[in-house]
């Protein structure tokens, strides 16, 4: 699928933070299709350099940078080699992040600090990096955040608050930065398949049956539509969006409410007259 005219992101160049893996590597490739400039970044060289290779093969420039979003002075110094290697940086996407299940009572320090340090940290940390190159000539930013940011995340409490933490600093900062010309969104993916939240989340068939379920368009999200809605999102052709929470989820965040659908439906059918 190809929705967007070829030039869309023409000129421009972004750095996706995990955007080796999963939905990065998928912003990463339509970004590029779109003709932009991507730097790809995360911890592990095998993750980014294969990326970068293969984004280069689509015509554009690709650079691939390894660092910890949670060190403030790595980060520094990656965003800016992103921007120089690049020749200028417009767009910013914090996508990077770590999750796993666990019940809220049995959560240790060190998995709350590391889900914390990575998504919350991460984030300010880049977005802060990132600031003095935006405002260059007005740029954008897009966190990747997740449906229960707004919502009650059991059994992922530590993801949940540090996505929470992600709304408001989108919030915040597209009021506070849109003097700079800097724009600052989000997205909300509903469940998507792919290998990190795959292996984490649902690895169990029935877990994945349940989401699935639960998703009123009742199907799991595609990579590649988590990646067309991020690229309308840092075009220009959203020029005077920013500070929303886009959820590209299936519905899956309208709650059918009191009603389980399918109860109400056997309801519904009975004869007129029948009890019980
Ligand atoms: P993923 O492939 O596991 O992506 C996570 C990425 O973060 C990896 O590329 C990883 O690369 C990088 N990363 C982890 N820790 C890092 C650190 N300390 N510093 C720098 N990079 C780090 O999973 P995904 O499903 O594509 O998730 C991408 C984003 O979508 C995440 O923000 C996730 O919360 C969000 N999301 C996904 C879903 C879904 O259903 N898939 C739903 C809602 C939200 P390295 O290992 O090389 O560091």
């Amino acid at each position: 699928m190809q929705p967007f005219v070829d030039d869309l992101l023409e000129g421009k160049a972004a750095l996706i933070t995990g955007g080796g893996t999963g939905l990065g590597l998928a912003m990463a490739r339509q970004f590029a299709r779109l003709g932009a400039d991507v730097a790809v970044a995360s911890r592990k060289a095998e993750h980014v350099e294969p990326a970068a290779a293969e984004l280069e093969e689509l015509g554009v420039r690709a650079v691939a940078l390894t660092f910890d979003v949670r060190d403030p002075e790595m980060v520094r110094e990656t965003v800016a080699a992103a921007a120089d290697r690049l020749g200028r940086l417009d767009v910013l996407v914090n996508n990077a992040a770590g999750n796993f299940l666990v019940r809220a009572e049995e959560l240790s320090l060190g998995g709350w600090e590391a889900v914390r340090g990575i998504v919350l940290d991460g984030t300010f940390h880049c977005s802060q990096a990132a600031f003095p190159h935006l405002r260059e000539r007005g740029g954008s930013i897009l966190n990747i955040v997740a449906t229960y940011a707004e919502d009650a995340a059991p059994l992922v409490i530590h993801s949940g608050a540090a996505k929470a933490g992600v709304l408001s600093l989108t919030r915040t900062l597209a009021v506070e930065w849109a003097p700079h010309g800097i724009r600052v969104n989000a997205i909300a993916p509903g469940p998507v398949d792919t290998e990190g939240a795959g292996s984490r989340l649902w690895a169990v068939p029935e877990v994945r049956r349940a989401l699935e379920e639960r998703v009123p368009l009742g199907r799991f999200g595609t990579e590649q539509e988590i990646a067309v809605a991020a690229a309308f999102l840092v075009s220009d052709a959203a020029a005077y969006v920013t500070g929303v929470n886009l959820p590209v989820d299936g519905g899956s965040t309208l709650d059918t409410g009191m009603f389980d659908a399918e109860a109400a439906e056997r309801l519904l059918r009975r004869p007129e007259g029948e009890d019980g």
